[in-house]
């Protein structure tokens, strides 16, 4: 183990993390194996994965059937490529079923490796889309606040977390961020955004992009009718609504996609984790049969975008496993009967603990808020840390859950395995409650 973790430190940089704390204290968790809801460290004990690990892996760890589709078509085409005129049996079947589970005329399929080559995808596409009708100053990407939408350029200028384009300077331009919907009302967010429009000029907005629900701000659930609004304000200015479902899809909210819940289509959709729970790395945008029309008779020559692994036939065949096991096991339908349950459970918590503030879930997708004053919701400030020590405390009890500290609140996520069961909720609620207990 000590040897491992010198080793880590030397030769892993890794991914969002506290550069210097990798340095001082090591890695905390060497993750050996993963059994259903559980991951077990390389010292045999066990955690309850609350996140889904990075919100993915929505059929839990340790599915043979995944492992076995894998083997399978590695066996007979491990890669090929799905450039120009070549193409692949996995690949034509996922896009096929993810044009039939996707609402609305989302009907085509981009492949990438992830949410944010995905999400650079959709802005180039859109951006695309307008230059080939003869409106080339269409570039501007209205995102929101607070709002994640991962690392590559593009995704990362329409991140709404400053952070993320303060470390290296922003990779690109003609980013716009309105105000969430979150601690505020449909009627402010909407006039928000309304006004970013007046203010840049429809004329040079390629599209508005937004999360379902914003994940890594801190599980921020619009008002229901938000969305709605949205839409309507989108069609008014005639600006496509780009929906990043990349934490929300395949059944996360309890429904297929975050949208359904307020019976909402948007233009395009990008995807990743979820559609193959994190056993290989995929995602993908999908895009309405209107743009698709305009894409097939204004874009001459060759679309210069591809990755190497759009549509990795091992990936897709391993997605198409993924989502018939979802399917075959109703897991949208558990995460809509046990994301009710967790948030009854948030509920009672806040009931007998005074620094517990608004809790909220949408299917198995939710958080528990920690204030300092219960009665006006002051959150607690950075300084007293109340958030990062409840992390703490439910790691100590064999919990892993994430949390946020943007803007001085203290938020817990959660977004368990959908296949979680009540007992397995129970005992999570339970630990969370001792958790928030002993720091209060
Ligand atoms: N979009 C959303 C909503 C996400 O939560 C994430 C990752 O957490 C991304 C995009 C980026 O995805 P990836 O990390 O696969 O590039």
């Amino acid at each position: 183990m000590e040897h491992l973790i010198e080793l880590d430190k030397k030769h892993f940089l890794h991914p969002s993390t506290s550069i210097q704390q990798q340095q001082e204290q090591g890695s905390k968790l060497l993750v050996e194996s993963g059994e259903g809801i559980y991951l077990k460290d390389n010292q045999g004990k066990s955690y309850i994965d609350a996140m889904s690990s990075l919100w993915n892996v929505h059929i839990g760890h340790g599915r043979t059937e995944l492992a076995e589709a894998a083997a399978e078509q590695m066996k007979k085409l491990a890669f090929s490529s799905a450039f120009s005129t070549f193409t692949h049996e996995p690949g034509i079947r996922l896009a096929e079923k993810i044009a039939k589970l996707s609402p609305g005329n989302l009907n085509t399929v981009f492949f990438t490796s992830g949410g944010s080559e995905s999400n650079d995808t959709a802005i180039k596409l859109i951006r695309h889309y307008w230059k080939i009708q003869g409106q080339p100053e269409r570039r501007k990407i209205v995102a929101l606040k607070r709002g994640y939408h991962g690392v590559a350029a593009a995704s990362t200028s329409a991140t709404g977390i400053p952070e993320f384009w303060e470390m290296a300077g922003h990779m690109m331009t003609d980013f716009i961020h309105a105000n969430t919907s979150y601690q505020s009302t449909t009627e402010a967010a909407i006039q928000s955004l309304r006004e970013k429009f007046e203010a840049e000029g429809p004329e040079t907005i390629a599209a508005f992009m937004a999360e379902p629900i914003q994940g890594a701000g801190g599980v921020l659930i619009p008002p229901k009718d938000y969305f709605q609004e949205v839409r309507k304000l989108c069609d008014e200015y005639g600006i496509p609504f780009i929906a990043d479902e990349v934490i929300t899809g395949f059944g996360r909210t309890g429904t297929m996609f975050g949208l359904e819940n307020w019976g909402v289509v948007p233009d395009m959709m990008t995807f990743a984790k979820g559609v193959t729970s994190g056993y290989m790395p995929l995602g993908g945008v999908v895009i309405s049969e209107p743009i698709h029309e305009v894409l097939k008779q204004k874009s001459e020559g060759t679309l210069f975008h591809g990755f190497t692994y759009s549509g990795h036939p091992t990936a897709t065949a391993v997605g198409l496993k993924n989502i018939e096991l979802i399917e075959k096991e109703g897991l949208v339908e558990n995460a809509k009967k046990i994301g009710a349950k967790m948030l009854e459970g948030f509920n009672r918590i806040k009931e007998k603990l005074e620094i517990v503030g608004e809790v909220r879930a949408m299917g198995l997708l939710g958080a528990i808020e920690l204030v300092k004053d219960p009665a006006a919701n002051e959150n607690f400030s950075k300084e007293l840390n109340a958030g990062p020590k409840v992390i703490e405390e439910l790691h100590k009890r064999g919990v892993i859950c994430r949390g946020v500290t943007y803007e001085n609140s203290n938020i817990i996520c959660f977004a368990p395995p959908l296949i979680m069961t009540e007992a397995q909720l129970d005992d999570v609620l339970e630990k969370v409650y001792e958790s928030i207990l002993s720091v209060q």
